[in-house]
């Protein structure tokens, strides 16, 4: 250890990096480069962090998730905190529900509930009581995704950067079971005939912001991942995981500027040298961009700058849909709603062909949480924190969102009926909506599609915005808008191979400032270099 210090390496000054954004990507980037010894700068443009992931407070002292709401396989997370010397688990109180969510299936103006249960044998018992053949599909099922998952781990942790990485031997591993011809919905009919049962195990592509009729079959794994590894709350919601991150991010030495939008990177030729804040430009060795890709690329960086990305092609990519969103105060407890409750509409293949065409659906399916019944911090004794996200055309697909939020205020309110709640109107207390051009304006969201760039083959792996991006010098990508993907493990995962990317660029060795549990670190602390 004495004479790894004395090595000419660690005498080089600290290399130095701007994040811009401090979304779930920006985060899990900060911790990992503040752990490797970079000197960190974290540029938020809004007050608080987290972005789309980030606590929604009232006055009259509710809290909501602005966005994700489920906490699916931590262990990507925890890996990344250890290497914080920090441990999750002790900075967020994680639950793992169980039943992990309820199914309201509507028909013939009648409801059928399925409790999803990652116990198994109780789960049999669920899908028998829709099919009883189908309930024979789960341990199959169960078994060829963890295969499935097993074999694509390793193509998702790593970066894609040039063609000949399509053609590695895990890729051709993998290959065959990705079955790109086909679909979630059709994959998943080889194990269950009921329509129904089918859906529960494919309406995760919504995480996505997909049609389970037109997502790659790869995508079964999603709710395999929540069968094998849990659906999880974090006490506070998801906000509190972000929270924790920047707190930690912190600790490792990261400096966070709010309410500090970068205008756009400086560029000596096609190299990054830094960013433009207010009209001061600030130097950096390298600069990793969170804000989301569509809506802050063609800010950030000059169109004529980018040869594969330029504004046109963004432009023209195909897009997630967006949602509608209202969170409610309201003046009663709901002990007998839910924690996660996923409304499935008679007309719920109509209303997926409605939002792909931009057509705002009259019944749609939507997800109601009332997460009070596991965790009594969202709202005041005797009261419900009710969040409610109905998925609806993005603004490309449908421009006129302004003039239909009212409207579709009161057709989202009067689906509550389905969860027996009849007209909650009355004890409404506190009310915020998000519409898709509210994700648009205040949430920086390209085109308010909440799910980023959509998940089809023709942009995913090397086809999407690369890790380190390709375009340009000295600029990297995290976040839903690059590889992997959108969803939160999926994103500090990116976030994971990005900076090992830009570690590996920037000649960051991380080993010398390696950190002990509770924060404190073994040698020079990036904090104090
Ligand atoms: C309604 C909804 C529900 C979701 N549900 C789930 C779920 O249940 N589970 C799950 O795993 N995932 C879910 N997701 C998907 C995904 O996990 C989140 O959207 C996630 O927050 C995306 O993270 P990100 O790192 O891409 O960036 P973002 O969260 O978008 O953060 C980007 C940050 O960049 C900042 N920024 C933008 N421009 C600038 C600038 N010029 N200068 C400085 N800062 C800037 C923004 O303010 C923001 O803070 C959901 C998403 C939405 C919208």
């Amino acid at each position: 250890m004495t004479a790894a210090l004395t090595t000419p390496a660690l005498h080089r000054p600290r290399r130095k990096v701007a994040i811009i954004g401090a979304g779930p990507g920006g985060l899990a980037a900060a911790m990992m480069l503040a752990a490797s010894g970079a000197k960190v700068t974290v540029y938020e443009k809004d007050e608080v962090v987290g972005g789309r992931t980030r606590t929604l407070t009232s006055p009259q002292g509710y809290s909501f998730d602005l966005g994700p709401t489920f906490f699916l396989y931590p262990r990507i997370l925890k890996e990344i905190f250890s290497r914080c010397g920090a441990d999750l688990e002790q900075e967020v109180d994680l639950r793992r529900l169980d039943p992990q969510y309820r199914l309201i299936f509507e028909q013939g103006g009648t409801f059928q509930q399925l409790d999803a249960s990652a116990n198994i044998a109780r789960m049999e018992a669920e899908i028998a009581r829709f099919s009883p053949e189908d309930a024979k599909g789960l341990r199959p099922y169960m078994e060829e995704n963890r295969a499935k998952l097993a074999a694509f781990k390793p193509v998702l942790e790593r970066a894609f950067t040039t063609a000949a990485d399509m053609m590695r031997p895990d890729m051709l591993k993998a290959l065959p079971l990705m079955k790109p011809w086909s679909t979630v919905d059709r994959d998943l009919a080889r194990h269950f005939r009921d329509p129904r049962v089918r859906l529960a195990f494919s309406f995760q592509t919504k995480y996505l912001g997909m049609s389970p009729f037109k997502c790659p079959a790869l995508f079964t794994i999603l709710s395999f991942l929540e069968y094998e590894h849990g659906v999880f709350h974090p006490i506070g919601g998801c906000g509190a995981v972000s929270g924790a991150m920047a707190r930690v991010a912190e600790r490792m030495g990261a400096d966070f500027r709010l309410n500090t939008p970068v205008d756009r990177i400086a560029f000596e030729g096609k190299r990054a040298r830094g960013v433009e804040v207010g009209g001061t430009r600030h130097d950096y060795d390298a600069v990793v961009v969170n804000a989301d890709f569509a809506h802050a690329i063609p800010k950030l960086i000059p169109d004529h700058l980018r040869r594969g990305w330029k504004d046109k092609k963004i432009g023209k990519a195909r897009y997630s849909c967006s949602t509608f969103m209202l969170y409610l105060g309201l003046d009663i407890p709901l002990p007998n709603v839910a924690h996660h409750n996923v409304i499935l509409s008679e007309q719920y293949r109509e209303n997926i062909g409605q939002i792909e065409n931009g057509e705002i659906p009259e019944i749609p399916s939507l997800y109601v949480q009332n997460a009070g019944v596991t965790d009594p911090t969202l709202a005041p004794p005797g009261h419900s924190a009710l969040y409610m996200l109905v998925p609806v055309p993005n603004l490309i697909k449908q421009p006129n969102w302004a003039a239909q939020s009212a409207r579709f205020r009161e057709v989202a309110l009067d689906r509550l009926k389905v969860l027996g709640l009849g007209d909650i109107r009355k004890h409404i207390k506190y009310e915020r909506i998000v519409a898709p051009q509210d994700w648009e304006s205040d949430f920086a969201v390209g085109y308010g599609a909440t799910f980023n760039l959509s998940h089809e083959l023709p942009q995913m792996l090397l086809f999407r915005p690369g890790n380190r991006f390709r375009d340009v010098e000295g600029v990297y990508l995290v976040g839903g808008g690059t590889h992997p993907g959108s969803g939160l493990p999926v994103i500090y995962e990116g976030a994971r191979i990005t900076t090992s990317l830009l570690a590996e660029d920037l000649g960051l060795s991380g080993a010398s400032s390696l950190p002990v549990p509770g924060g404190q670190l073994a040698t020079a602390t990036p904090a104090e270099a």
